[in-house]
């Protein structure tokens, strides 16, 4: 072997040479073509020729591999795509150039394409050894000798990696146009040249609230109201060719109007003919809505007989409505748009305090002075709210206007009677005490007098009486000693009552035991029951350690009065019931009976000083101040006095309550 490898290198190329002559002049034998050798040399020289300039310059990749794989031959575009040069391509394998896994699947093909004797042909994606991926259209066929013997596989293949992407995109774009067309939230439908509907999208459906079978098609006009459809007709579309944004009405399929705004687009054919036409329908049933609500309320505001107006937040003047104008005697067009507000405001820094409250909270309401345009003022109340678009963003603010100049002169006068009303209430209050203080005074007073000469009268009675034999004069004697002894008790009565309501008095509180005193009352109840022969029944069912805060004295007299009269006032064998019930802080007594009870005239009454129930009695006994005295020691206590009853005959409770003592509270 020559050691030169520019030697070598010819050597290897004349041998390739030598090896491609003899197929070619293999395959002009095969032709059995008589001619003589020298037409044949030059045959085969311009066929090598040929087939050199064919591999140089064709973009193709064309490539001869003997049975094993090894490459015999290559186009200098496959040269150019393996990057590397044609040397060391020939004689290498796939295996040299490629991914294992890719290599393997091109000597499978080339396998079978020599194995049966067929021709194959594919499109692939090749990752090449410059790093490129591209798509490939591939054509393998068996490579035969002259004597039809597979001797290896010819290859070319095309870089279609461009028209694979055109491909791709033109796909793409196919789907893109189907996801619009489908999903859009506008109905597109589309129409032959017979104006039926042949194809409409997904939100159509929805739309009309029709179906496939309610759709394919229907004539489209059946989808609008004869007027409408008349509308649309008049419009000449077919014509112009296209409309935007017509407005009409659409029939759903349960009957129900929809508004609707709709583009039309004809379709034609190559002689201008209509060949159909494409809509697109939205739904503005909403917007027609919001449209005629607004409409409403700008009239609202228009006619409103609140003076409104609109401003940008630096209180310039956007709109006022005509009771604005009315209020403030300005004709229109003297206050104008652009204007600052505050124009119409006496205090005119107080203005640009609302305008940040405003801005800041959502509004302010309050009492301000307006000026008229002859400098008069006049009172108002303003309110300022912000006004917000739909993202919820501050764009002006509102103010609504009510003239109270009526209200607060109305106020002001009111105030001033008020103020000597209040007076005159309190002159009154003054004179009514000075008045209770003297009839207070004076009933302890009259008690006193009457006290001190009846005391003699109430002791000397009894001895004559004892000393007196005439039966008619014993008879006068009882009557005056019973009659003394109702005066003794009325006075001693009256001025305990006087002694309560007099301002020196004071309560001498202490924890005490109710239990205890109520019991230790009724003990003495039981007694003088015994003594008159009444059959009385009287039952204490409070707690044993409840203990309020009492003066012992006033109370045992409270309790001692309320069970007293419900004995007095109780039928013979009746009952009388003393419960207690704890209420937070304070203590709630009652006394209940079974006796005369009363009906609401008496109960509102029977609190007050001399009120006996039945005047016409004339019971020694009552002096209608017990309770009055009952009520005086439960108010001075801080506590409340009241009774209920059912009615005549059906008894009594008397409720009076006690503040529990501290100790008592927690239990
Ligand atoms: P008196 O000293 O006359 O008993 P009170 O002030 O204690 O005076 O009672 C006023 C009036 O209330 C009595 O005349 C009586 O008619 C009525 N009264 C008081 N307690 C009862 C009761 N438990 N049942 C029915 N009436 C009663």
């Amino acid at each position: 072997m020559p050691e030169d490898p520019d030697i070598e290198k010819e050597l290897k190329e004349a041998e390739k040479q030598g090896l491609l002559k003899k197929i070619l002049k293999d395959d002009l034998n095969q032709s059995n073509s008589l001619v003589i050798q020298n037409e044949i040399d030059e045959n085969i020289h311009l066929k090598s020729n040929l087939l050199d300039s064919l591999l140089e310059n064709i973009p193709d990749s064309i490539y001869f591999k003997d049975k094993n794989g090894r490459y015999v031959e290559t186009s200098a575009a496959k040269v150019e795509h393996l990057k590397t040069d044609k040397e060391s391509i020939i004689g290498k394998t796939d295996f040299d150039f490629y991914l294992e896994e890719e290599a393997k699947k091109m000597r499978d093909d080339e396998n079978y394409v020599m194995e049966n004797k067929e021709v194959i042909r594919m499109e692939e994606k090749i990752t090449r050894p410059n790093g490129n991926t591209v798509w490939v259209s591939v054509v393998k066929t068996p490579w035969f000798d002259s004597k039809g013997n597979v001797i290896g596989v010819i290859g070319i293949s095309r870089d279609i990696t461009l028209q694979k992407e055109a491909e791709r995109a033109l796909y793409l774009s196919e789907e893109k146009y189907r996801t619009i067309f489908d999903n859009s939230a506008v109905a597109i439908m589309m129409t032959d040249e017979s104006e039926n509907i042949i194809q409409w999208n997904n939100y159509t459906e929805q739309l009309l609230g029709m179906g496939r079978d309610d759709l394919l098609n229907r004539p489209v006009r059946s989808l609008y109201p004869e007027v409408e459809w008349c509308k649309i007709r008049q419009e000449n579309i077919r014509k112009k060719g296209m409309q935007h944004h017509l407005e009409t009405k659409m029939l759903r399929k349960d009957g129900e109007l929809i508004d609707v705004d709709i583009s039309l687009s004809v379709l034609k054919g190559k002689n201008s003919e209509v060949t159909g036409s494409i809509g697109v329908v939205t739904n503005i049933t909403d917007r027609k809505k919001m449209e005629s609500e607004l409409c409403i309320k700008d009239s609202a505001i228009e006619s409103s007989i609140n003076a409104i107006a609109i401003t940008d937040f630096d209180g310039n003047i956007k709109y006022l409505n005509p009771s604005f104008l009315r209020l403030w005697g300005y004709e229109s067009g003297k206050v104008k748009v652009g204007e600052p507000i505050d124009k119409v405001l006496k205090d005119k820094d107080k203005f640009v305090e609302i305008i940040n409250t405003v801005k800041d909270k959502d509004g302010w309401v309050g009492t301000l002075k307006g000026e008229r345009e002859n400098k008069s003022l006049f009172d108002i109340q303003l309110s300022a709210t912000k006004v917000k678009n739909n993202k919820n963003e501050p764009i002006c603010m509102m103010i609504s206007i009510v003239d109270i100049t009526r209200r607060v002169w109305a106020e002001k006068k009111l105030h001033q009677l008020n103020v000597s009303l209040e007076q005159k209430v309190q002159e009154r209050t003054a004179e009514i005490e000075k008045l209770l203080k003297q009839k207070d005074e004076f009933i302890g007073q009259l008690g006193h007098d009457l006290k001190t000469p009846l005391s003699p009268i109430n002791a000397l009675l009894p001895l004559v009486r004892k000393k007196e034999n005439n039966e008619q004069s014993i008879k006068y004697l009882d009557l005056a000693i019973k009659n003394v002894n109702y005066m003794k008790n009325l006075i001693e009565k009256t001025l305990k009552l006087a002694l309560i309501n007099s301002t020196s008095f004071k309560l001498d509180i202490e924890d005490t035991n109710a239990y205890e005193i109520i019991d230790r009352v009724i003990q003495n109840r039981n007694h003088c029951l015994k003594e008159y022969n009444k059959d009385i029944k009287i039952e204490n069912l409070i707690e044993k350690n409840i203990v309020i805060e009492a003066d012992k004295l006033r109370f045992e007299e409270l309790v001692d009065n309320i069970i007293s009269n419900a004995c007095k006032y109780s039928p013979h064998g009746g009952k009388v019931t003393i419960k207690a019930e704890r209420e937070e802080n304070k203590i709630r007594f009652s006394v209940k009976d079974e006796g005369q009870g009363m009906i609401k005239e008496q109960i509102e009454k029977i609190f007050d000083e001399f009120y006996k129930v039945d005047e016409s009695r004339h019971d020694f006994h009552s002096t209608g101040l017990g309770l009055s005295i009952c009520k005086r020691i439960v108010e001075k206590h801080g506590g409340n006095i009241w009774v209920e009853s059912p009615g005549i005959d059906k008894g009594s409770i008397f409720y009076f309550t006690f503040i529990l003592s501290k100790d008592n509270k927690n239990k």
